[in-house]
């Protein structure tokens, strides 16, 4: 009986952002039994994206308005729901798996957790995260590797979305969180994911993160990208998150690596030119690509392969000699973000042909 709720929860989840596909070991089936009880995967059917408040709920499904308070605010305390208080009033709704029941768990997370999860990523999720991919992940350089007369718009730039995010909550990194507790993780800083707006509200009223202001925010993101991480904000033009991650524990990122043209995969704007005339072979480009996108030629100059370009810019700033540019693609290659997440998400959904 709970197995075949179970997999109409995998099913409902499945019409969902990246979607939540089943696997041939079943895999996804146990996750969601450690995450949620028979009570609350009954009541997460019950629910949408569309945020209501448990009165709307309970009147809608014939509960008792307290007892559905109560549910409500314990599900969404154990990450399984997404809630948003206005004005003190609370309205919640139903999440994705990425990003929402996996990155809720931040401070929840077990070892058998981050085991599951790592083999459901390593199982057919690692298609579905990069089918969507160029919905899902947005790569933008950070602002060292900008040439100071390359215009950038401000949904392209790290520092204008933190300034115009309000507020601003750093969390630490599932992926590497993940990583690190199944002892595969890198060393290279964990607390660089930062939430804006609504969904920082949830992770500050949920203890899963802390405020930082502009100043220290702009501090760990540059600390973020000297160590080598690929900043990717959510896929608008105002992004409810922002991430930094490196090509070997983040789950997108490392999918993308296994393709071999990530360039045609993922949103992004640039691509890097190297001048062979200036570059003396020193390899620091190839250790800081994630992307393994640079190779050495026969004289032991560096050479970017073009398919295998994500536009981060990690390789130019460390460049000793400058052979590196940071280029914006041409304008019939450029692509806008949409407006909202919201929208982002309806793009993911279509595309899929889940709407
Ligand atoms: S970092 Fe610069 S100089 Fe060194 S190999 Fe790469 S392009 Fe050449
Ligand atoms: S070559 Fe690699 S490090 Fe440089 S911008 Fe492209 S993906 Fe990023």
């Amino acid at each position: 009986m709970s197995d075949v709720l179970f997999r109409k929860l995998q099913k409902q989840l499945d019409q969902y952002s990246l979607g939540f596909p089943a696997t041939e070991s079943g895999i996804e089936i146990k996750i969601l039994k450690k995450l949620f009880s028979v009570d609350e995967a009954e009541l997460f059917l019950q629910l949408s994206p569309r945020l209501e408040t448990p009165d709307e709920i309970a009147l809608r499904l014939g509960m008792d308005s307290q007892e559905a308070a109560n549910k409500l605010r314990e599900m969404a305390g154990k990450g399984l729901l997404f809630s948003l208080n206005r004005k003190d009033v609370i309205r919640y709704g139903a999440i994705p798996f990425v990003h929402g029941l996996f990155e809720f768990q931040v401070t929840r997370i077990d070892t058998e957790l981050a085991d599951l999860v790592r083999q459901y990523m390593n199982d057919s999720f690692r298609n579905a995260m990069a089918s969507s991919a160029s919905h899902f992940l947005r790569v933008i350089p950070v602002h060292q590797s900008v040439p100071v007369q390359h215009k950038i718009a401000p949904y392209e730039d790290a520092i204008e979305l933190l300034r115009k995010a309000k507020p601003i909550v750093v969390t630490e990194c599932m992926c590497r969180k993940t990583s690190k507790m199944l002892d595969k993780g890198c060393d290279k800083s964990r607390e660089v994911c930062f939430m804006f707006g609504s969904m920082a509200q949830y992770y500050l009223d949920h203890d899963m993160g802390r405020e930082v202001d502009l100043a220290e925010a702009s501090r760990i993101l540059a600390k973020a990208h000297d160590e080598g991480l690929v900043t990717q904000p959510a896929t608008s033009r105002n992004p409810s998150g922002m991430c930094n991650c490196c090509g070997d524990c983040c789950g997108p990122l490392s999918s993308l690596r296994s393709y071999p043209k990530p360039a045609e995969m993922v949103f992004s704007n640039h691509f890097v030119k190297i001048d062979d005339g200036l570059c003396t072979g020193c390899r620091t480009c190839m250790d800081r690509c994630q992307m393994d996108a640079i190779q050495m030629n026969s004289s032991d100059l560096a050479i970017v392969n073009l398919d295998r370009c994500i536009g981060c810019g990690l390789c130019v700033g460390t460049c000793p000699t400058e052979a590196i540019t940071l280029m914006q693609k041409s304008s019939g290659q450029y692509q806008v973000p949409p407006e909202t997440t919201m929208e982002q998400m309806l793009n993911m959904a279509r595309s899929r042909g889940v709407i």
